[in-house]
């Protein structure tokens, strides 16, 4: 029973072969209550319809009327028997080719249904033991066909979800190796005594520290804008009041560093939908990277340009440019241009244009960049929509 149970092809064979049992069986017992009934009552039509004597002399052959009635009865009964038995091979005739037919049309359905299931079946327990590379083959298009498109489809997105883990442990963990190897080191030559127990030494440590904890920090808003773990107050905002904003907050960097960190913006330009908060944090990350990347005496602008239904907001610097080659890349996590530059320049982890990316297109807006080459600064520009 529960080898039955676990084989859909059997059981669709099984139910057919109910259905032609079922159907047989009415057929048989209403013929043989109703026949011997409705056989005896066209007899009796018949014999009304051609006369008695016709009848019995048809029956009994041109003798005696009453010998000829008698003999007339005993062939009817025979008739009857007759007919009851070639109705009973044709029944038996139609079983038999019906039960064939079972066979072939739950054969097709379980290779057509059946089949596949399994093969999904087997994908599945391929996928969980972590092959997610496993796909199904899918024709036609019925409901069986969209099943396993669909299979496919969830297989693919668990493979991408898989690479992405892989690489994010991956990059986490390289850019984690370097502060702690830092650390590490600075750590044996002062025990040691290679190292002097300096103030400059110390800070190197906090400094090596200060970088862990930013990296962590990073990641942790990465992970919060990947996984979009917060929401969007979008509200009609002016360009000018984020720029104020920008301005105000990372001028004294700029101060330091005798950059001229500026705007330059057209007077009748339309508001945008903005959250706020989310974009001055994208122009804090490009102004911030402007500054980091120009070097003293160096000029920041911020622009902002209307086409058609969008504003184009633009950070140019001066500062070291970008080879065209890394200009796509940079959106990626832990891309960085030059690795010992950017960290020597600062500690950067190469994460701030990603989490800048993943909050413009939160906007439905675009985040692009272009260097004329290094040495001949860069400009970093997004687009947000107008708010009329
Ligand atoms: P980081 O924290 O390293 O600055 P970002 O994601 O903000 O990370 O930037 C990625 C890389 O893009 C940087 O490491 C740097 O190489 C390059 N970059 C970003 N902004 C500029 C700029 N204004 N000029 C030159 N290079 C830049």
């Amino acid at each position: 029973m529960n080898y039955i149970r676990s084989r859909l092809g059997l059981k669709l064979f099984l139910s057919y072969l109910a259905v032609l049992l079922v159907g047989v069986s009415v057929i048989w017992v209403t013929t043989r209550l109703a026949t011997p009934r409705a056989y005896a009552r066209h007899l009796a039509y018949m014999e009304e319809q051609m006369g008695s004597s016709g009848f019995g002399t048809m029956m009994g052959q041109g003798q005696g009327q009453g010998q000829g009635q008698g003999q007339g009865r005993g062939m009817m009964a025979d008739f009857y028997e007759n007919f009851q038995a070639s109705f009973n091979e044709a029944l038996f005739v139609a079983v038999v080719a019906a039960a064939i037919v079972a066979v072939i049309v739950s054969w097709l359905l379980t290779r057509n249904i059946v089949s596949p299931v399994q093969a999904m079946m087997s994908a599945s327990q391929r996928i969980s033991a972590g092959h997610y590379d496993e796909r199904v083959h899918s024709s036609g298009s019925d409901e069986i066909a969209q099943l396993a498109a669909r299979f496919n489809q969830m297989a693919s997105q668990l493979e991408q979800v898989e690479t992405m883990r892989r690489q994010l442990i991956g990059d986490v963990t390289h850019e984690l190796r370097t502060p702690l190897t830092s650390i590490k080191g600075y750590m044996e030559g002062l025990v040691d005594g290679v190292l002097p127990a300096s103030a400059e030494t110390f800070d190197q440590i906090h400094h090596e520290a200060d970088r862990l904890s930013r990296l962590v920090d990073d990641l942790q808003e990465l992970s919060r804008v990947e996984s979009k773990a917060y929401s969007l107050d979008v509200r009609p905002i002016t360009v000018s009041s984020l720029v104020q904003t920008l301005l105000k907050r990372l001028s004294p960097q700029a101060t330091a560093k005798r950059i001229s960190l500026r705007s330059d913006l057209p007077a009748d330009l339309e508001p945008v939908l903005a959250d706020e908060d989310r974009i001055t944090q994208v122009l804090v990350n490009l102004a911030a990277n402007a500054i980091q990347y120009t070097p003293e005496g160096g000029e920041v602008v911020v622009s902002a340009v209307r086409r058609e239904n969008e504003i184009q907001i633009s950070v140019k610097d001066s500062g070291i440019g970008i080879p065209a080659e890394h200009l796509t890349n940079l959106f990626t996590r832990f891309y960085r241009v030059d690795k010992s530059r950017s960290r020597n320049a600062g500690g950067g982890s190469g994460i701030g244009l990603t989490i800048a990316r993943h909050l413009v297109e939160a906007h439905g807006g675009r985040i692009w960049a272009e260097s004329v080459g290094e040495g001949q600064g860069s400009t970093f520009t997004f687009s947000l929509k107008t708010a009329s």
